[in-house]
């Protein structure tokens, strides 16, 4: 099967399509050639008020089920998504850019792990028994209510399901709001869920740019937000979900470390630092951007990832062999190649790439900075493209100190043959997902997400389901009160 680029309608509401063309016209361009592939509208205040109303009215029969049948659902999805996984993947790289060489192993199919470990998830939630005594004591585990997920651009199906799957098994229902960039992909997760069983007003779609998301965020009727995006979107978010006392998971941006010791498997480090920055043409928050190679091998590395980036396939992301495509809009490039000019002016080195490609698409060649400072701007700030910023150090200490000293703290990874310094090295990184001899793999089984400004709570693995719950406690006095008067 093949999905038509142009959605039935704008949003999924209340278990069906749902269109208001009175709302701002969004233009999906489709980033390889430019075109225009499908139009949607913004949400207008009807259309939230149709979503808000229709997910907290079916969320307490959706709560009511066991978790063991709402589990069923969550799983049949994931088997409905895994057999469309071409079509998904499809839709995935019509929406986003990214080659069909990622999309075929990486999105529907992410997603579709956290609709089957969720699944297999809800039938175990439970609460506690507490022996007081004479007296006891026990826990429920409840859902919130009604959730918003608001997604970035760069993995719209999967941000769809790390949120909405433990939400939904939970028993929470979820309003999510796409990025206005990449507003396809959560269509097809929503009629997905909907066919494997899932009742009309738990999972609805409503599309549109921040003020949508702001409108989602305030409503009183809404428990939690979880968003996927920058740090300053983070802070209003955050902000406003303050103003109604809201649960938050906040997943954010970075400018994370990758350190490569000398006695490093040198090719093994060189595909670790290309995964780390090249990988959906550099649009991943949990990038190692910072490259820290000590001293010894810097130009050796420097030269076998120049020859490793020469064999770089660029082009149509559609054909299967191509392993690197354009940026996701042409607002992104600009961006990116602002930051590139920075490099150049503050003095970094470039050792390949730097260019956009001619062409109508948005692409921009795989960049290298060799001898960065620590206090340049393409060292300090996320870039959120293919630019890689190498910078050298001389021991252990030193990188260690240097590789924290940011903002940001989403992830950090460590390449080198003494594991002994590489436990040593990660424990001390202050970064909430960490790789030791590899790069950004991400199973649902294990949490993540980011401290200091790059986010709070974690997505994925069983404590994502404390970030959908609440508990309450139930105090079971066996005799009479014990009244003071
Ligand atoms: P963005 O912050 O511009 O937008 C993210 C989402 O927030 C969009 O859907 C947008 O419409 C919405 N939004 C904007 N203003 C809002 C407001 N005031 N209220 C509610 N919603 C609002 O981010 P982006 O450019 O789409 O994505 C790139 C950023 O996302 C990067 O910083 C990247 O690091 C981060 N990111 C983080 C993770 C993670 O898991 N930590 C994953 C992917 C991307």
């Amino acid at each position: 099967m093949r999905y038509e680029t142009q959605p039935t309608a704008s949003h999924f509401v209340n278990g069906a399509y749902l269109e208001d063309t009175e709302g701002e016209l969004i233009e999906v361009v489709y980033p390889a050639t430019g075109e225009v592939i499908a139009r949607v509208h913004a949400g207008t205040p009807a259309v939230i008020e149709a979503a808000v109303s229709s997910a907290h009215a079916a969320q307490k029969e959706w709560e009511a089920l066991s978790g063991t049948e709402r589990g069923r659902v969550l799983r049949r999805a994931a088997d409905i998504m895994r057999e469309r996984n071409r079509a998904l993947s499809e839709l995935e790289t019509y929406d986003t850019g990214k080659p069909m060489s990622e999309t075929l192993y990486v999105d529907a199919t992410s997603a579709a792990d956290a609709l089957e470990y969720f699944g297999g998830l809800a039938g175990s939630l439970t609460g506690e028994h507490v022996q007081l005594g004479g007296d006891w004591g026990y826990t429920v585990r409840e859902a919130l209510g009604v959730c918003v997920g608001i997604g970035a651009w760069n993995y719209p199906t999967q941000i769809s399901c790390w949120k909405g799957a433990p939400a939904l098994a939970c028993g929470n229902a979820m309003i999510f709001k796409p990025s206005e960039t990449t507003p396809l992909c959560a269509l097809k997760v929503a009629e997905i869920l909907i066919e494997a069983g899932l009742p009309a007003g738990v999972f609805n779609v409503v599309q549109g740019l921040g003020a949508v998301g702001a409108a989602l965020v305030s409503d009183p009727r809404v428990a939690k937000v979880s968003l996927t995006g920058s740090v300053p979107t983070g802070r209003k978010v955050y902000a406003a979900a303050a103003e109604g006392m809201k649960h938050v998971t906040m997943e954010l941006g970075g400018k994370s470390p990758l350190i490569i010791f000398d006695d490093a498997d040198l090719e093994n480090a060189v595909g670790g630092a290309i995964l780390g920055n090249f990988y959906s043409s550099g649009q991943v928050c949990s990038n190692g951007t910072r490259v820290f190679v000590q001293k010894g091998i810097k130009e050796a590395f420097l030269t076998r990832l120049a020859e490793r980036l020469a064999t770089a396939k660029i082009g149509d992301p559609m054909d299967e062999s191509v392993n690197f495509g354009p940026m996701v809009s042409k607002a992104q490039r600009e961006i990116v190649k602002g930051y590139i000019a920075k490099g150049k002016d503050e003095g970094a080195r470039l050792v390949c790439g730097g260019q956009e490609i001619e062409g109508n698409g948005f692409y921009i060649e795989p960049t290298v900075f060799a001898d960065v400072d620590d206090d340049m701007t393409i060292a300090r700030e996320e870039i959120f493209g293919p630019v890689m910023a190498v910078l050298d150090f001389e021991d252990e200490d030193e990188v260690v100190a240097r590789a924290n000293d940011t903002e940001f703290g989403l992830s950090a990874g460590v390449f080198t043959s003494d594991l002994t310094r590489g436990h040593r090295v990660i424990g001390k990184m202050e970064a909430g997902s960490c790789f030791l001899n590899s790069y950004n793999d991400a199973p649902v089984e294990l949490p993540f997400g980011g401290s200091k400004m790059s986010g709070v709570g974690r997505e994925n693995a069983k404590g994502a389901i404390e970030h959908y719950s609440q508990v309450k406690s139930v105090y079971v006095r066996m005799g009479d009160v014990e009244s003071p008067f």
